[in-house]
């Protein structure tokens, strides 16, 4: 969603002070707060929200100081609506409650799931996400609520909302964390344990090193090849010492 100019986001405010917060999607908008974002930028027209009703739109043209626009032919007007479970049927999956935008569903993964219906807002997104079809919506009695009241209720709607939207944040950025964690050990070099055999090795290398630099050998100049190659051969087998006394490495087989 662009940013807005400080004008429009402050308007954009107001308009979803208007909108009903089901964060339902029919608008074609991801919820209310970007549909009002929509209209302050100019983008969107007033008609888009059946939730909010004929006098959702009368609102709307009030604030912004234009005609009522009616809504288009393509939109299906349905009454207020609660949800409710067939708890017979539930398998305890949680998509529902996982798709819920106010946390109006209790229940736990394996465990039958129940519509807090005085939280449900009517958005019917628990719906599809069913694998057993036994989620359905029943019509609320036909009142016509104050202003007030349906102010009320959507505040209350859009803070459920926006702690939901903060709880599944934290919890991304923490599963991150944790992932980061575990690769960042997995990437560590962890040192295999010194066996007895190169323990050995390695204490008898650390004694000859400090013979040898006790004693040093005086007639170096005057060796004969053969006596060389008797060197050679020595400084190989302490080359190979030295390489099997290395914590991690392999001894030879037997
Ligand atoms: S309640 Fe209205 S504005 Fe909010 S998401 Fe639904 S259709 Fe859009
Ligand atoms: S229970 Fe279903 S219909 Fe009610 S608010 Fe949650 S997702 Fe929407
Ligand atoms: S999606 Fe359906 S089956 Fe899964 S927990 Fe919700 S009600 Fe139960």
């Amino acid at each position: 969603m662009p940013k807005l100019k400080t004008d429009d986001a402050q308007l954009a405010d107001r308009i979803d002070a208007i909108l009903p917060q089901t964060q339902c999607g029919k608008c074609g908008y991801s919820g209310c707060r970007p549909y009002a974002a929509a209209i302050a930028g100019g983008e969107a027209d007033i008609n888009l929200c059946p939730p909010g009703g004929e006098e959702g739109i009368r609102e709307l043209a009030e604030l912004l100081g234009v005609g009522f626009k009616p809504f288009g032919e393509d939109v299906v007007l349905r009454p207020p609506s609660v949800a409710f479970i067939d708890e017979n049927l539930c398998i305890g999956c949680t998509l529902c409650l996982q798709a819920c935008p106010v946390d109006a569903i209790s229940g736990a993964s394996k465990q039958m799931h129940t519509i807090i219906a005085a939280l449900c807002t009517g958005c019917e997104l628990c719906v599809p996400p069913c694998p057993v079809d036994c989620i359905g919506m029943l019509p609320l009695p036909q009142e016509t609520p104050s202003r007030e009241k349906k102010r009320a209720a959507a505040n209350a709607a859009r803070e459920r909302y926006r702690f939901r939207l903060e709880r599944t944040e934290r919890d991304k950025r923490e599963r991150a964390e944790r992932l980061a964690q575990k690769e960042r050990a997995a990437a560590k070099p962890v040192a295999a344990p010194e066996t007895d055999a190169q323990a050995l090795i390695r204490a008898a290398l650390e004694r000859a090193r400090e013979q040898a630099a006790a004693v040093k050998p005086r007639n170096t100049g005057q060796l004969t090849p053969a006596q060389q190659a008797q060197i050679e051969e020595i400084e190989a087998r302490r080359a190979r010492a030295h390489e099997l006394a290395r914590p991690g490495a392999t001894p030879p087989e037997e």
